[in-house]
């Protein structure tokens, strides 16, 4: 009877053992395996879950989901840009979920309010300028940028990257189309160059004189520092008087089709709490999602700034409109 019930127990346990290793989630995602790697093998570590990930562009991962429909293996979409998310929820390729730990580890105005999508990492879009040719009292706003003592002294990124989508959606949920629209022909008015294909490209311009200000994400602005620590660029924190700096985030969302939703959902509240915040900011010098994380070391420095706490879903309320308004005034 011992033997029996011995046996019959060891069994259970084999039973246990098999089903926690063939515990998966399975992520597609728009990050590099360099900045998600880490966190899933600690995640791993933490769980016994294994985490298998494809990644690849935002775009072909969303219409990959909707190839594969309920046949899809993704249990998780993660990319950055709440717009690129919201669009991913907007073609009903997600699912909500509405959690305490997400809840309390994530302000609300980086989640969606109908929980598609949570935020994991904060991008904060800011000013950078030739501390040689700028003087931080005549900076203060991105609004600012659009006044005439900026003539030929500005830098902007092309208007066709999601960046510059989301902030000038972010311009017309506080502002209005019609003031938006001024600051917009303001901006092209004072343009020194045709806008840039990339972030890095307008601190290369600020540098080489051919501009004085510009707008960047501020871990591009870390990793240049990281390369030329002497260089003459300053950042400087817009909007702190009015409706703080326009922050984007990178995140991730459960798919609607999900076959293990149970686990995506435990890694994406794992990837919230400090523990993983704290890896996860510092591979990218973006700042923590969860406000109880502080920023990386090699970032802290710039000082804490007050945050724009427009609900991000409202970027991707607000792109179509965005985009038509910055075609209208001849933003390229
Ligand atoms: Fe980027």
């Amino acid at each position: 009877m011992k033997i029996k019930h011995l046996i019959l127990s060891l069994s259970v346990l084999a039973l246990v053992a098999q089903s926690i290793a063939s515990d998966t989630v399975t992520v597609y995602s728009s990050r590099k395996a360099h900045l998600i790697k880490p966190l899933f093998d600690t995640f791993t570590e933490d769980t016994g879950i294994s985490v298998k990930y494809l990644t690849g562009k935002g775009n072909a991962l969303i219409e990959r989901l909707k190839l594969e429909g309920k046949n899809t293996h993704a249990d998780m979409y993660m990319t950055v840009d709440a717009g690129n998310l919201w669009y991913a929820a907007s073609q009903d390729l997600l699912l909500p979920v509405q959690t305490k730990t997400l809840k309390n580890n994530i302000p609300q105005h980086l989640r969606d309010p109908n929980g598609f999508w949570s935020g994991l990492s904060v991008r904060a879009r800011t000013i950078v300028y030739s501390t040689e040719r700028v003087s931080r009292k005549d900076l203060s706003t991105y609004q600012d940028l659009a006044d005439k003592k900026w003539d030929g002294r500005l830098c902007l990124r092309t208007s066709k990257k999601i960046y510059t989508k989301s902030l000038v959606a972010s311009l017309i949920h506080h502002h209005g189309e019609a003031k938006t629209g001024e600051i917009i022909s303001g901006w092209v008015d004072n343009l020194a160059a045709t806008p840039n294909a990339k972030d890095s490209h307008i601190m290369d311009a600020i540098l080489s004189a051919q501009c004085d200000v510009g707008l960047v994400n501020t871990y591009y602005f870390a990793r240049l520092i990281a390369k030329k620590p002497d260089a003459a660029l300053g950042l400087f924190w817009a909007n702190q008087n009015t409706t703080g700096v326009h922050v984007n985030i990178s995140g991730a969302g459960v798919t609607k089709y999900a076959s293990n939703p149970k686990a995506a959902i435990q890694l994406l509240e794992w990837l919230s709490s400090a523990k993983a915040q704290r890896i996860y900011a510092g591979l990218n010098k973006e700042y923590p999602a969860n406000p109880n994380v502080a920023a990386d070391e090699s970032i802290s420095g710039w000082g804490v700034f007050k945050q724009d706490k427009m609900n991000l879903s409202q970027v991707g309320i607000l792109q179509v409109r965005a985009v038509k308004l910055m075609q209208e005034k001849g933003y390229r």
